[in-house]
This record gives structure tokens, sequence and C-alpha cells, in this order.
């Protein structure tokens, strides 16, 4: 079968749903990074840096990765990605992350 997908960087955001590829098929890897799945948000977390013990357990709690770590310390939030779901919020023992509406 001829593989004939549309390159991510060539994907029309505007294109009609005629205009799609079948099933809407993942052909490459690593695409998330180029939506900004934040402009979903509701709801977002905030990080109280002073409260952080930097455990790691709201890192690989995050479903999208955004919580970066830099030099083996938590840093704040990827807002470009961060949907705002709150499992940090929960998962964090020790208060560091709160999570409020978003005024946009
Ligand atoms: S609110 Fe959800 S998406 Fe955002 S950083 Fe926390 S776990 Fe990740
Ligand atoms: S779970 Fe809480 S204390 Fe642990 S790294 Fe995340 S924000 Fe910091």
């Amino acid at each position: 079968m001829k593989n004939d997908y549309v390159p991510i960087a060539n994907f029309n955001e505007l294109a009609g749903w005629k205009e799609i590829f079948p099933a809407g098929a993942v052909c490459e890897g690593g695409t998330a990074q180029l939506f900004n799945t934040g402009d979903w948000r509701t709801m977002i977390p905030s990080y109280a840096e002073e409260k952080c013990k930097h455990c790691m357990l709201c890192v690989p709690a995050c479903p999208d990765a955004s919580i970066p770590i830099k030099d083996g310390k938590r840093q704040d939030f990827d807002f470009k990605h961060c949907k705002g779901c709150g499992v940090c919020y929960k998962v964090c023992p020790f208060g560091a992350i709160t999570l409020g509406k978003e005024d946009k």
C-alpha cells in the first residue's frame, strides 16, 4: 500500500475532513511538541518553589510531560503543553502545587 501521508510540518490545520489522511494516522514521532495543547486549558496549576522538596513524584504523573527537570530539580510548568488536568496537584505530598481556574 502506498504511504502518502502529509508530513506534519505541512499539515494544514484548516483542512476539511475529506482532506485529512485516513483515520488520523500518526506517521511520525514527537509530533505532540508541535501543538500548543495548553491552549485547551481551563484550569491551571501553579507551583510554590519554596514548598517543593524535589521528590519528583509529580514528574512521571503528568500525562503531558509538562514538568521539566534541570540539574536534578523540577522547574516551572511547560504551559505550552500543560492541559490543566490537575494530576500533579493530586500527587504532590507537600502542597507545592495548587490548581485554580485559568482566566483567559
Ligand atoms: S495539570 Fe496535568 S498536564 Fe498540567 S502539569 Fe499538572 S499533570 Fe501535567
Ligand atoms: S511532587 Fe511536589 S514536592 Fe515533589 S517535585 Fe513535584 S511539586 Fe515538588
